[in-house]
């Protein structure tokens, strides 16, 4: 009887275990997928989005509403990022998982208030941007601010969460000094921008967003804007322009062939590439140093 009890006892203990391990998150964005990994190896992580798609804009699949609706937790950017499919995902899922937004924990820039968002003017951000994540300093603060979630819902793990978290913001610290020693000659650099995906890391590193392909915030590059640009950047020319891996090239590529005097045209990957391992997110900002340290 007793042996019998304790064998129960032990398949029950088992199972709570393994349940404890079952953990399975959404992140909406591949950098939220790749910190959930880094504080939470064993969940299962779920990315709607990969780095050479608009996060902005993507169709809400039967397999993400799927996703959305197994998961325990949702991991997002919020400031209206993801307004334009994540409700409606999260309407389809018809069970709203938790939902953890980056865009609370840090301060962000640029908020336009009473600007409203038309489907004729694109994406304007009246919350602030939500772009965060190219500034180091800002991704810290959401890596420590998911920890706390992550733990809060999973105390049995606390420990183990806070302790990777401790070892992220280490490593992460040491390459932020690593990359602004590397980025020093940038400051005061001036680029031509594609929307404000990068506003983050121009105003981390001290660059200059010049002017801006879009004549509105969210709105695709039009030629009669982009002749007003031409005329004002010939007489100051940019050190580059500047596109996102997901952005369309036309608008920058133009100016490029426009302009009389020789302009680099850098595309750089709007976020990490891979969520697998514990060094995507070090990878991708170092690549992004690389590129831009072509201006120098
Ligand atoms: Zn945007």
């Amino acid at each position: 009887m007793v042996r019998t009890a304790s064998k129960w006892l032990t398949a029950g203990l088992m199972s709570l275990s393994s349940a404890a391990q079952a953990f399975t998150v959404f992140a909406c964005e591949p950098e939220w997928a790749a910190l959930t990994r880094i504080l939470m190896p064993q969940a299962t992580v779920h990315v709607a989005t990969h780095a050479a798609q608009d996060p902005h804009h993507i169709e809400a699949r039967p397999s993400l509403i799927a996703q959305l609706r197994s998961s325990d937790l949702a991991v997002c950017t919020g400031a209206g990022l993801e307004a334009g499919w994540l409700p409606l995902l999260q309407q389809r899922a018809g069970r709203a998982a938790p939902l953890f937004e980056a865009a609370d924990h840090v301060v962000l820039i640029d908020a336009r208030p009473g600007a409203v968002a038309h489907p004729w003017a694109g994406d304007v951000h009246a919350e602030g941007n939500p772009h965060l994540h190219t500034d180091p300093h800002k991704l810290l603060e959401v890596s420590q601010a998911l920890a706390e979630e992550l733990a809060t819902m999973r105390p049995a793990e606390r420990a183990a969460i806070t302790q990777r978290a401790a070892h992220f913001a280490a490593q992460w610290r040491s390459s932020i000094t690593r990359w602004e020693q590397r980025a020093a000659a940038l400051k005061g650099r001036r680029v031509v921008v594609q929307h404000a995906s990068f506003a983050y890391l121009w105003r981390w590193l001290g660059m200059i967003p010049q002017v801006d392909l879009e004549p509105k915030p969210g709105m695709a590059p039009t030629p009669g804007h982009l002749q007003h640009l031409l005329n004002s950047l010939r007489s100051t020319p940019p050190s580059a322009i500047v596109l996102a891996s997901y952005q369309d090239p036309r608008a920058g590529r133009w100016l490029q062939r426009q302009l009389q005097v020789p302009v680099p045209l850098l595309i750089l990957p709007a976020t990490v590439e891979e969520t697998a391992g514990q060094e995507g997110l070090v990878k991708w900002m170092d690549t992004v140093i690389n590129e831009l340290s072509k201006l120098e």
